[in-house]
């Protein structure tokens, strides 16, 4: 188990790497998006979910639809999130890239990141991660983004308990050795929360039912079968919205709308998945 997450965050680690020189003004965000996700499978793993490309203030959950013809721009803060699996144990990194001026913010999510992976061991509470990562923030003088959050990690499972907060919280929750979490701090020059906005090209399964409608039932089906409860693309399959948004709607498919910061402020993000050990935090991204 152990190996295969080594694995996912070692072919992952490289695929970064990789796409990150490919982000320039000028170039497609598709052109970026369909890298990552051919080059995780070239290098022997699965995405763990669609690759992540959201713009200044979109915090997450921004992957770019099929024929999508946006192009990164001169001064954008691009938040590249991406994820691999290796027979479902899922390695999580992201990492921000500068194309303008922004670089105390890229610099403050990645000393957050940095001070919370320095806390971790065995037997530490997740309220003092969570006050790591906050602390950072706010000497930067800016907001962490209170609504979005570090998690555990489980098999075919992105997003697992224990919630690791990027604000200080009373109570929090002990680590244990050999836990997977990815830690990630999200930080803004606005006012520190994000909101739904109305574009949706990801989703995951939550459940599956009888379906009546024979169309809908197939998309199930071939959903289950290739991503199981992973989330994926809208693009990766040849579904109709109507399909789809029946699916959400009879409570098979959960959506993930774009989340983009409430005081449109920019947003940047930094994430290593890491196992914990009993006297220290082992990076595997
Ligand atoms: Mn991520
Ligand atoms: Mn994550």
């Amino acid at each position: 188990m152990i190996e295969k997450y080594i694995e996912a965050g070692k072919i992952l680690r490289q695929v970064k790497e990789e796409a990150v020189k490919l982000i320039k003004p000028g170039v497609k965000l598709l052109e970026v998006a369909e890298f990552v996700e051919n080059r995780i499978k070239e290098l022997g793993a699965e995405p763990a979910f669609p690759c992540n490309i959201s713009i200044n203030s979109d915090a997450a959950h921004f992957t770019p639809k099929a024929n999508d013809e946006r192009e990164f721009k001169e001064g954008d803060v691009v938040k590249l999130d991406i994820g691999a699996h290796v027979d479902g144990y899922i390695a999580d990194t992201a990492v921000t890239v500068d194309l303008g001026d922004n670089e105390d913010l890229v610099k403050a999510a990645e000393e957050a990141l940095k001070n919370a992976i320095d806390v971790i061991h065995a037997g530490v509470n997740t309220a003092e991660v969570s006050e790591a990562i906050f602390n950072t923030i706010t000497e930067f003088g800016f907001k962490p983004v209170i609504n979005l959050t570090g998690h555990g990690l489980d098999r075919y499972i992105a997003h697992a308990p224990p919630t690791i907060y990027n604000v200080k919280i009373d109570k929090g929750v002990e680590l244990k050795e050999g836990m997977v979490i990815a830690i990630e701090p999200f930080v803004t020059n606005g006012v520190g929360k994000v909101a739904e906005r109305s574009e949706c090209e990801i989703f995951s399964l939550i459940a599956v039912k009888s379906v009546r409608m024979k169309q809908a039932r197939q998309l199930m089906d071939e959903i289950l079968r290739k991503y199981k409860t992973l989330p994926f693309a809208k693009r990766w399959l040849k579904a109709s919205d109507i399909i789809l948004a029946k699916l959400v709607r009879e409570g098979v498919l959960r959506a993930y709308p774009v989340l983009a910061e409430v005081g449109k402020g920019l947003v940047s993000q930094a994430e290593h998945t890491v196992i914990v050990e009993e006297d220290g935090a082992r990076v595997i991204t």
